[in-house]
């Protein structure tokens, strides 16, 4: 009889292990609190707009077709993929000639560099030469690593080749190695936010992302970011993969063995050999399982760092709108005050940097023919006080910012309007502290260093997702669900 798997969360972790699963024998199921797939990345409709409620930059195209192919699938399959050029804009002041259009084409980057600083074309080849190494063997080998033992990170050839790349290094003192110009730094710097933590505290192994950025590109799924969400549930359901949403989980009962023996939901009871969690790590610990059941003390999570938490506006604009791209950074302000506010003391911001993302403008089908679709993120500190006032008076601070620098009334062309913050997302996805991304990627927090993927405690329960590794982002969720069914199937099945 086929062995019976429950995963908890339907966000793309916890589908891609259901998947694995499935596709490896198991009978599996999925308990999802909410009423669809995708987790932080489901969608909003409303009024004829379709909003991607999370992910808005769909980076490592390498990565989702890899996890297609393991299922005799391609991405095309799914959806069509649009490869975004100018790749993005980000604004550094108030002039136009402080807005940097980025070329999606390497030569027309490199010239573009090469405009702001002489001889940083040149320097690009070096870094991305680099980059591109530590991508092959971070993004093919490294995040497919359990990270259960040390041992696993014992190639020596490897782990040479790295070092004498200083990947220990920071990410901030690895680039100035490289380049000078402030504001080639800032955008070089700027892929390390998708990772949570300061580019002080983020080693230089992550100049992968930077190769990920130029090289790669940056792509957009014709319909929004949800296509691979449905494109994913579409598969594990031909692979047998039952979903029950709508379902929340409230605990679990455990035998004398240490084992789960049933998962219990707010509609029954499911039996189990093996249980695993993609919904947030703290939640499942200490909502789920009894104290003596838990891997971690509550001085662990609390000492852990968290990648911020966003301030989001889902808008309706009754107008197309100006001089804006499909992704916008507004980099205007200072980053390293709104870094300090964010990490070392946490509060709210005194001049944030914003990113105003309008899909619309490449897509016509996320809104009504001759209105805009926007998106507004404010990354901000977890575990702040979030109230209507202050979501209100940030609305404001951004709106202002916006009409301003491209010259054109916005706010009063806004005919839907949905905030959502902190209490959201504990309310909606049970996230720990309000947090947006997981945990953030700083050393201290990487590979063997993140909480285990596997229980300490109880033996047939595991952790897929952005709070366990390789870490946060759309891809390595892929992964992680991946490389946990791995262990699973090692430890059920053979
Ligand atoms: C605003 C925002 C923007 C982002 N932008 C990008 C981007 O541009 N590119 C990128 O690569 N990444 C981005 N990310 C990060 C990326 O979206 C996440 O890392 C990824 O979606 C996490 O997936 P997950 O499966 O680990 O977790 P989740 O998506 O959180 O899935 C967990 C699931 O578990 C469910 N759940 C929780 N508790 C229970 C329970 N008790 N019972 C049943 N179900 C439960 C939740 O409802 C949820 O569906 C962004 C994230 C956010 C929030």
């Amino acid at each position: 009889m086929a062995k019976k798997a429950i995963v908890i969360g339907a966000g793309f972790a916890g589908m891609s292990v259901a998947t694995h699963l499935a596709k490896a024998g198991f009978e599996v199921e999925v308990l999802e609190k909410n009423d669809q797939a995708g987790g932080r990345a489901r969608i909003w409709q409303k009024d004829g707009f379709t909003f991607d409620m999370g992910p808005s930059w769909y980076w490592m195209p390498d990565v989702f077709e890899h996890y297609f192919a393991q299922f005799g699938k391609k991405v095309s399959d799914y959806y069509t993929l649009k490869r975004l050029d100018p790749s993005y804009s980000v604004v550094f002041g108030k002039g136009t000639a402080d807005n940097w259009h980025i070329p999606a084409n390497l030569e027309d980057f490199k010239n573009f560099l090469e405009e702001k600083e002489t001889g940083s074309g040149k320097k690009l080849e070096e870094f991305l030469a680099q980059a591109q190494y530590k991508y092959q063997v971070g993004i093919k080998d490294l995040v497919y690593k359990p990270s259960r033992s040390v041992l696993e990170f014992a190639d020596t050839r490897l782990l040479s080749a790295l070092f004498k790349m200083d990947v220990l290094q920071s990410m901030h003192t690895h680039l100035r190695r490289f380049f000078k110009h402030p504001q080639i730094l800032q955008l070089m710097e700027f892929p390390i936010l998708f990772l949570g933590a300061l580019p002080e505290n983020t080693p230089a192994l992550y100049s992968l992302m930077n190769y990920a950025d130029i090289s790669l590109g940056t792509w957009y799924p014709e319909g929004g970011m949800n296509k691979i969400v449905q494109g994913m549930q579409k598969v594990a359901e031909e692979f047998g993969v039952k979903f029950r949403f709508n379902e929340t989980v409230n605990g679990v009962t455990i035998q004398q063995n240490n084992k789960i023996q049933q998962v219990i939901t707010t509609k029954g009871n499911y039996f189990a050999d093996v249980v695993v969690s993609g919904a947030d790590y703290h939640h499942t610990e200490t909502k789920l399982l009894p104290p003596k059941y838990q891997s971690y003390s509550a001085r662990y999570w609390d000492s852990r760092v968290l990648a911020p938490s966003s301030l989001l506006f889902y808008l309706g604009i009754d107008k197309k709108v100006q001089n804006l791209l499909h992704h916008n950074l507004f980099f205007d302000t200072d980053f390293k005050q709104h870094a300090h506010e964010i990490y070392t003391q946490p509060q709210y911001p005194s001049n944030p940097l914003f990113y105003v993302s309008v899909p619309s403008l490449t897509d016509p089908s996320v809104a009504p023919e001759g209105k805009e679709n926007m998106f507004l993120l404010m990354p901000i500190a977890p575990d702040l006080e979030d109230t209507e006032e202050m979501r209100e008076k940030y609305y404001h601070i951004i709106m202002d910012r916006l009409e301003n620098i491209t010259k054109q009334d916005i706010r009063q062309h806004v005919i839907l309007k949905r905030g959502f913050a902190h209490r959201d997302f504990i309310q909606d996805y049970n996230s720990f502290k309000g947090n947006a991304y997981g945990l953030a990627n700083t050393l201290m927090q990487t590979a063997i260093l993140k909480p285990s993927l596997k229980s300490k405690k109880v033996k047939n329960l595991f952790y897929t997702g952005q709070l366990t590794v390789p870490g946060p982002g759309v891809p390595p969720s892929l992964i992680s669900g991946q490389v946990v069914a791995r262990e699973i199937i090692k430890e059920f099945l053979y």
